[in-house]
């Protein structure tokens, strides 16, 4: 088993209930196990004129090797009609690979740690509700210095 954590977000279509949905949905995945989920976020959309964003971290330990768990991820996004049309463009649902164990992986379709991730409050802080104060990702960067660098600006924890 390797201890996940997966960033959730969505700006459409009741944004709480799609989250409620979706950590539903992780619990029921296969060879998986729902250990902890962080409080839910409000977050202002990083492309102008979306409405906000209710994001939230939830925390997995799973025997899916990482492409599996992605693709589990994203059935999970189309089940919960995301539509795929412009990149950052308002969705139902994103579900995101943030950390995977201590790998590092970086193939076209994967690359874990999530490469935004230090830029992203929304993130970080709900990320930091599930880890231990000294948590280190797998690259060594310290979430601690992620959090220093990362002001809590336009968010709001619900
Ligand atoms: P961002 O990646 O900036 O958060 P996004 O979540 O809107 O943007 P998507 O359209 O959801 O981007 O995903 C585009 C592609 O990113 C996916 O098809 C997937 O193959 C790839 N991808 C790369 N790394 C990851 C990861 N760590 N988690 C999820 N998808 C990833
Ligand atoms: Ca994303
Ligand atoms: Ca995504």
């Amino acid at each position: 088993m390797e201890r996940v954590y997966i960033g959730l977000g969505s700006n459409l279509d009741e944004p709480q209930e799609q989250l409620r949905s979706a950590i539903n949905a992780l619990h029921e995945l296969p060879d998986t196990l729902l250990a902890a989920t962080s409080a839910f976020y409000s977050s202002e959309s990083l492309s102008p004129g979306q409405p906000r964003y209710t994001n939230a971290v939830a925390a997995l330990d799973t025997a899916l090797a990482p492409l599996d768990l992605l693709d589990s991820l994203q059935a999970i996004e189309a089940a919960q009609g995301r539509e795929r049309k412009e990149r950052w463009g308002p969705r139902t649902l994103d579900l995101d690979i943030l950390l995977y164990g201590d790998q590092l992986i970086d193939i076209p379709r994967l690359k874990v740690p999530h490469y935004h991730m230090q830029a992203r409050p929304f993130v970080l802080y709900p990320l930091a509700e599930l880890v231990p104060a000294d948590f280190l990702l797998a690259d060594q960067r310290s979430l601690a210095q992620l959090l220093a660098d990362c002001p809590f600006v336009g968010l709001e924890r619900l």
